[in-house]
Protein backbone atom coordinates (compact mmCIF):
# COMPACT_ATOMS: atom_id res chain seq x y z
CA UNK A 1 0.00 0.00 0.00
CA UNK A 2 1.51 3.35 -0.67
CA UNK A 3 2.12 5.56 2.26
CA UNK A 4 -0.53 8.01 3.00
CA UNK A 5 0.63 11.67 4.76
CA UNK A 6 -2.05 13.66 6.11
CA UNK A 7 -1.73 16.83 5.49
CA UNK A 8 -4.67 18.39 7.39
CA UNK A 9 -4.88 20.35 10.63
CA UNK A 10 -7.24 19.05 13.14
CA UNK A 11 -10.46 21.17 13.79
CA UNK A 12 -11.39 21.86 17.82
CA UNK A 13 -12.86 25.02 19.61
CA UNK A 14 -9.04 25.74 20.36
CA UNK A 15 -7.90 25.36 16.51
CA UNK A 16 -6.21 29.15 15.52
CA UNK A 17 -8.84 31.26 13.44
CA UNK A 18 -7.88 34.44 11.51
CA UNK A 19 -7.47 37.85 14.26
CA UNK A 20 -11.71 38.46 14.56
CA UNK A 21 -12.79 35.28 12.82
CA UNK A 22 -14.73 33.09 15.57
CA UNK A 23 -13.52 29.75 16.76
CA UNK A 24 -14.84 26.51 15.77
CA UNK A 25 -17.65 25.66 18.42
CA UNK A 26 -20.15 22.01 19.12
CA UNK A 27 -22.69 21.38 20.52
CA UNK A 28 -25.17 17.91 21.09
CA UNK A 29 -28.61 18.16 20.15
CA UNK A 30 -28.67 14.41 21.31
CA UNK A 31 -26.62 11.97 23.63
CA UNK A 32 -27.14 8.59 24.43
CA UNK A 33 -26.19 9.28 27.90
CA UNK A 34 -29.31 10.91 28.12
CA UNK A 35 -31.51 8.16 26.82
CA UNK A 36 -31.16 9.40 23.16
CA UNK A 37 -30.15 6.39 20.13
CA UNK A 38 -27.37 8.14 18.54
CA UNK A 39 -24.69 10.67 19.57
CA UNK A 40 -25.58 13.75 17.33
CA UNK A 41 -23.39 17.10 17.22
CA UNK A 42 -23.85 20.48 15.79
CA UNK A 43 -20.94 22.04 14.46
CA UNK A 44 -20.76 26.12 13.85
CA UNK A 45 -16.97 27.24 12.56
CA UNK A 46 -15.91 29.55 9.82
CA UNK A 47 -15.45 28.30 6.56
CA UNK A 48 -11.84 29.09 6.33
CA UNK A 49 -11.06 26.89 9.88
CA UNK A 50 -8.04 24.68 9.61
CA UNK A 51 -7.28 23.39 6.46
CA UNK A 52 -9.35 24.28 3.60
CA UNK A 53 -9.82 26.13 0.04
CA UNK A 54 -11.17 29.58 -0.53
CA UNK A 55 -13.85 30.10 -3.48
CA UNK A 56 -13.56 32.85 -5.81
CA UNK A 57 -16.30 34.42 -3.91
CA UNK A 58 -14.35 34.93 -0.66
CA UNK A 59 -12.41 37.78 -2.33
CA UNK A 60 -14.86 38.78 -5.60
CA UNK A 61 -18.80 39.30 -5.50
CA UNK A 62 -18.81 38.22 -9.36
CA UNK A 63 -17.22 34.67 -8.06
CA UNK A 64 -18.42 31.07 -7.30
CA UNK A 65 -19.09 29.41 -3.95
CA UNK A 66 -17.11 26.10 -2.85
CA UNK A 67 -20.04 24.07 -4.86
CA UNK A 68 -18.76 25.51 -7.94
CA UNK A 69 -14.81 25.27 -8.12
CA UNK A 70 -13.69 22.74 -10.64
CA UNK A 71 -13.31 19.23 -8.76
CA UNK A 72 -9.48 18.76 -11.01
CA UNK A 73 -8.02 20.87 -9.70
CA UNK A 74 -7.73 19.18 -5.76
CA UNK A 75 -6.67 15.76 -7.15
CA UNK A 76 -3.94 14.92 -8.96
CA UNK A 77 -0.01 14.91 -9.15
CA UNK A 78 1.24 17.32 -6.65
CA UNK A 79 4.75 18.81 -6.01
CA UNK A 80 5.50 19.88 -2.23
CA UNK A 81 8.47 22.40 -1.87
CA UNK A 82 10.27 23.63 0.93
CA UNK A 83 11.40 27.05 1.69
CA UNK A 84 13.75 28.54 3.90
CA UNK A 85 11.91 32.46 3.73
CA UNK A 86 11.00 32.58 6.92
CA UNK A 87 8.69 36.14 6.28
CA UNK A 88 7.81 38.35 3.29
CA UNK A 89 7.28 37.90 -0.06
CA UNK A 90 8.02 34.71 -1.97
CA UNK A 91 9.56 34.47 -5.64
CA UNK A 92 10.07 32.16 -7.93
CA UNK A 93 14.24 32.02 -6.23
CA UNK A 94 13.07 30.72 -3.20
CA UNK A 95 12.08 26.98 -4.71
CA UNK A 96 14.50 24.89 -4.56
CA UNK A 97 16.12 23.37 -7.46
CA UNK A 98 15.19 20.51 -9.20
CA UNK A 99 11.61 21.34 -9.61
CA UNK A 100 9.87 19.64 -12.93
CA UNK A 101 8.98 21.79 -15.42
CA UNK A 102 5.06 21.15 -15.49
CA UNK A 103 3.70 22.36 -12.01
CA UNK A 104 0.18 21.51 -12.17
CA UNK A 105 0.05 21.20 -8.74
CA UNK A 106 2.25 22.64 -6.05
CA UNK A 107 2.36 22.72 -1.92
CA UNK A 108 4.57 25.59 -0.20
CA UNK A 109 6.13 24.30 2.78
CA UNK A 110 7.02 27.03 5.05
CA UNK A 111 8.20 27.44 8.65
CA UNK A 112 4.29 27.85 9.67
CA UNK A 113 3.92 23.90 9.18
CA UNK A 114 6.21 23.69 12.47
CA UNK A 115 3.72 25.83 14.45
CA UNK A 116 1.09 23.61 16.17
CA UNK A 117 -2.79 24.06 15.28
CA UNK A 118 -3.60 26.48 18.07
CA UNK A 119 -1.21 29.00 17.28
CA UNK A 120 -1.69 31.92 14.68
CA UNK A 121 1.34 34.21 13.45
CA UNK A 122 0.57 36.86 11.33
CA UNK A 123 4.02 37.11 10.28
CA UNK A 124 4.01 34.39 7.98
CA UNK A 125 5.72 34.37 4.25
CA UNK A 126 3.43 35.03 1.54
CA UNK A 127 3.70 34.21 -2.32
CA UNK A 128 4.02 37.37 -4.78
CA UNK A 129 2.30 38.11 -8.36
CA UNK A 130 5.39 37.28 -9.76
CA UNK A 131 5.61 33.50 -8.42
CA UNK A 132 2.05 32.95 -9.61
CA UNK A 133 2.64 34.20 -12.96
CA UNK A 134 5.58 31.82 -13.32
CA UNK A 135 3.41 28.90 -11.83
CA UNK A 136 0.87 30.00 -14.20
CA UNK A 137 2.99 29.37 -17.24
CA UNK A 138 4.41 26.07 -15.96
CA UNK A 139 0.35 24.87 -16.34
CA UNK A 140 -0.70 25.59 -12.43
CA UNK A 141 -3.86 24.70 -11.44
CA UNK A 142 -3.34 24.59 -7.58
CA UNK A 143 -1.29 26.61 -5.20
CA UNK A 144 -1.37 25.11 -1.68
CA UNK A 145 0.43 26.92 0.92
CA UNK A 146 0.64 25.84 5.08
CA UNK A 147 0.02 29.52 5.75
CA UNK A 148 -3.25 31.31 6.74
CA UNK A 149 -3.14 33.24 3.55
CA UNK A 150 -1.83 33.76 0.17
CA UNK A 151 -1.72 37.41 0.55
CA UNK A 152 0.23 39.32 3.55
CA UNK A 153 -1.67 39.50 6.95
CA UNK A 154 -1.84 43.46 6.44
CA UNK A 155 -3.22 43.06 2.74
CA UNK A 156 -6.46 44.70 1.57
CA UNK A 157 -6.32 44.17 -1.95
CA UNK A 158 -5.43 40.67 -2.05
CA UNK A 159 -3.36 41.00 -5.31
CA UNK A 160 -2.29 37.17 -4.76
CA UNK A 161 -5.86 35.83 -4.43
CA UNK A 162 -6.95 37.62 -7.23
CA UNK A 163 -4.35 36.78 -9.61
CA UNK A 164 -4.74 33.12 -8.52
CA UNK A 165 -8.35 33.52 -10.16
CA UNK A 166 -6.94 35.19 -13.18
CA UNK A 167 -4.82 32.24 -14.13
CA UNK A 168 -7.75 29.88 -12.77
CA UNK A 169 -5.60 28.57 -10.06
CA UNK A 170 -7.20 27.41 -6.83
CA UNK A 171 -5.99 27.44 -3.83
CA UNK A 172 -5.41 25.49 -0.30
CA UNK A 173 -4.50 27.53 2.77
CA UNK A 174 -3.12 25.81 6.06
CA UNK A 175 -2.05 22.74 4.96
CA UNK A 176 0.29 20.96 7.29
CA UNK A 177 3.42 19.87 5.76
CA UNK A 178 5.91 18.63 8.57
CA UNK A 179 7.75 15.72 7.88
CA UNK A 180 6.40 15.37 4.17
CA UNK A 181 9.55 15.09 2.01
CA UNK A 182 9.89 17.40 -1.00
CA UNK A 183 8.61 15.65 -3.86
CA UNK A 184 6.01 14.05 -6.18
CA UNK A 185 2.60 12.88 -4.40
CA UNK A 186 -0.82 12.39 -5.82
CA UNK A 187 -3.16 14.65 -3.76
CA UNK A 188 -6.85 14.35 -2.43
CA UNK A 189 -8.27 17.52 -1.05
CA UNK A 190 -12.08 17.84 -2.12
CA UNK A 191 -13.84 20.19 -0.43
CA UNK A 192 -17.46 19.85 0.77
CA UNK A 193 -19.58 20.68 -1.44
CA UNK A 194 -21.32 23.94 0.28
CA UNK A 195 -23.33 26.56 -1.73
CA UNK A 196 -23.90 29.92 -0.85
CA UNK A 197 -20.32 30.76 0.99
CA UNK A 198 -16.86 31.67 0.37
CA UNK A 199 -15.22 28.65 1.22
CA UNK A 200 -14.80 25.28 2.82
CA UNK A 201 -12.99 22.80 4.39
CA UNK A 202 -11.13 20.01 2.71
CA UNK A 203 -8.79 16.50 4.73
CA UNK A 204 -6.39 17.07 2.53
CA UNK A 205 -4.16 14.12 1.77
CA UNK A 206 -0.61 13.02 -0.21
CA UNK A 207 -0.50 9.46 -1.46
CA UNK A 208 3.25 8.04 -2.93
CA UNK A 209 3.36 7.53 -6.00
CA UNK A 210 3.57 3.94 -6.96
ZN1 LIG B 1 -9.08 31.21 3.26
Amino acid sequence: MPKIYDITRTVTPTTAVWPGDGPMAYSWTAKKVDGSSVNLARVEMSCHTGTHMDATYHYDDAGVHPAAMPLESYIGRAYVATISRETGGITPDDLPDGLPHTLQRILIHSRYSDLPDDVFDENFPYPTVELIDWLATRGCRLFGVDMPSVDAFDSTDLPVHHRLKHHDIANLEILTLKDVPDGEYELIALPLKLDYVCGGPVRAILRELT
